[in-house]
């Protein structure tokens, strides 16, 4: 997949203890792979406990999802809490969204605790693009009262709609108090250097390429080994056929955003003048928000094949000047993309391999906040409290029919019917 440069990596604001890639024989008592935010929460959690942590990442932490992401931070999954409900029942259903409200209340107090700078905010808008999204967030809100006592939700009628979002685009929308947005790469490494003050040992350009799943589990890298007594395996998305029985279960999606570049506060006032963050309800969605320096972030464009699509960055302009005239010839200055992984349930992937490899994988795009609770329920875990990453791990997944050669052409076909009727 092209790369560009991220306009979150060139507004870096968060250095980390130097670190170099794992060489020797070495021995923890837990041993993380990946440098995202799950892995990062986790090893936060586990040394502010007492436990020698070593955190291996293939490239540079925040490299995947979690440096590259929307920011956006709120409450739920990337499924309907109905799947849930169906999987577990409803008063797991209840507990799992519960969590997810903790995940947001735990990122605020992350961010507060370990003083890291992201520009974290509040305020999230679901914005209604057909009539048939005005039906279905309407039900939504009623549900959400009515079976999860959820009072957070507040439909906007499309004036008080357009105090929030200036845009002529919308038939008005659903704003979340709890929901808000932040830089996701300085979060990333805020979670990493407070680790890393706990004594955390973070190993950089040191990409897992074995497991051998033992007690003591023993990791290999290019030029090192570690024994652990636990394994937590977050490489989600980018971590390819490692562990083969967990690459089959997620599907990598790439999606972009562009940046714009910092505008001036009378095109802010044009824009989102309470400075939300915004998405839309089609089935691949678009959603905004503003950075701390003003600039609108505007993503949404997919690639199940990982190739960017062809004319991406005009398209993505083209619709933010529909719904903005006001970006009309505003220069784009970033654009870059990353891998989400969605599972086939779009419910995330908890899980242990024997009893002492823990995994997690799958956000399947709702990850920012719940990766985070997901590392502090690993670490709950391997502390002896089980049962709230129990409560995840229930969940059973399906592998992606066609294995990891047909899967794409399938998920393709699968979701053609869904991408036709957001143009309807
Ligand atoms: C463009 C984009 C926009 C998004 N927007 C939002 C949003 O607005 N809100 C939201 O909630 N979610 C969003 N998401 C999803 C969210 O970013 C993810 O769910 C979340 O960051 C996942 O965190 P993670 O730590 O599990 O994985 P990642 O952040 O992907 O971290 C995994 C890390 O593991 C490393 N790794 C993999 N394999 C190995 C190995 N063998 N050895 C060592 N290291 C390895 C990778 O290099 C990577 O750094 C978005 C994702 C993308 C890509």
């Amino acid at each position: 997949m092209p790369e560009t440069t991220s306009y979150y990596r060139d507004s870096v604001a968060v250095t980390l203890t130097p670190t170099q890639p794992l060489t020797g024989a070495r021995r923890f008592d837990v041993c993380i792979v990946g440098g995202g935010v799950s892995g990062c929460s986790a090893a936060l959690h586990l040394a502010e406990q007492g436990y020698r942590v070593a955190l291996l990442e293939s490239y540079e932490i925040g490299f995947g999802a979690s440096g590259r992401s929307g920011g956006q931070i709120l409450p739920g999954l990337g499924t309907e809490l109905d799947v849930i409900e169906h999987a577990l029942g409803l008063q797991a259903a209840r507990e799992v969204w519960e969590m997810s409200r903790e995940a947001v209340r735990l990122t605020a107090e992350l961010v507060e605790r370990h003083a890291i700078p992201c520009d974290l905010k509040w305020g999230y808008i679901h914005a209604a693009v057909k009539p048939r999204h005005v039906k279905a967030y309407r039900h939504w809100q009623d549900a959400m009262a009515q079976r999860y006592g959820y009072q957070g939700l507040e439909w906007l009628e499309p004036d008080a709609f357009r105090q929030r979002v200036v845009s002529d685009g919308y038939l008005g929308g659903l704003a979340d108090a709890e929901g808000g947005h932040l830089h996701p790469l300085n979060y990333t490494l805020g979670l990493a250097q407070a680790a890393q003050r706990r004594g955390v040992e973070i190993f950089e350009h040191s990409q897992v390429t074995d497991i051998e799943r033992a007690r003591p589990a023993r990791i290999t890298t290019a030029q090192g080994q570690i024994e652990a007594e636990f394994v937590f395996v977050a490489g989600n998305a980018y971590l390819g056929g490692l562990i083969p029985e967990l690459q089959t279960k997620i599907m990598p999606v790439a999606n972009y955003i562009i940046a714009t570049e910092p505008l001036s506060h009378e095109q802010v006032s044009q824009l989102l003048p309470q400075d939300d963050a915004v998405s839309d309800a089609n089935f691949v969605l678009d959603y905004y928000r503003l950075s701390g320096d003003r600039r609108l972030l505007y993503g949404g464009q997919v690639s199940y094949t990982g190739r960017e699509p062809r004319g991406l960055r005009r398209r993505m302009e083209l619709k933010m000047a529909q719904l903005f005239p006001v970006l009309d010839r505003v220069n784009i200055a970033y654009r870059w993309g990353g891998k989400v992984a969605i599972t086939r349930n779009r419910a995330p992937h908890f899980g242990r391999i024997g009893n002492n490899i823990y995994y997690v994988q799958g956000y399947s795009g709702h990850g920012m906040a719940l990766a985070g609770l997901a590392g502090k329920l690993v670490a709950e875990s391997i502390m002896g409290q089980a049962e709230r990453f129990d409560m995840f791990a229930r969940m059973r997944h399906l592998d992606f029919p066609g294995g990891t050669r047909f899967r794409t052409p399938l998920l393709v076909l699968a979701t053609s019917f869904y991408r036709l009727r957001d143009r309807l």
